[in-house]
């Protein structure tokens, strides 16, 4: 996709910090940490967000999930972390590919918007 940010991250146009990758998916550090563990997770095949999603196309997203608990336990989050979708502009999601923020290693705020 054209002018996505995330899929220049995928290609390699723009670097990132890698937690993990495979054939599906990236796992990146966030550029702006909004806690100690910030990390982004992104299926390689371009997704506008979770609005976008079809029967055809969320098989990734159980995947991601596996993948989710992985990179916590390796993170060493094992007190608990979140995990957060922005969609659309009401949602205050930035980027217009599919991503999941997992945010962890510390007390988070109790307060979700
Ligand atoms: P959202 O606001 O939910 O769309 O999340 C987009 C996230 O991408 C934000 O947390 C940004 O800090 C992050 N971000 C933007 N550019 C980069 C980049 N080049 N590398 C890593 N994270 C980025
Ligand atoms: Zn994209």
């Amino acid at each position: 996709m054209e002018n996505c940010l995330f899929c220049k991250i995928i290609s390699g146009e723009i670097p990132s910090t890698k937690v993990y990758e495979d054939e599906k998916i990236l796992a990146f550090r966030d550029i702006a940490p909004q806690a100690p563990t910030h990390i982004l997770v992104i299926p390689k095949e371009h997704i506008g967000g979770v609005d976008e999603l079809t029967e055809s196309n969320s098989a990734v997203v159980s995947h991601i999930f596996v993948k989710i608990a992985e990179i916590a336990k390796n993170e060493g989050l094992s007190n608990g972390y979140r995990v957060v979708s922005n969609i659309g502009e009401d949602g205050g999601q930035t980027v217009r590919h599919l991503h999941f923020h997992i945010l962890g290693g510390e007390k988070l705020s109790e307060k979700m918007s």
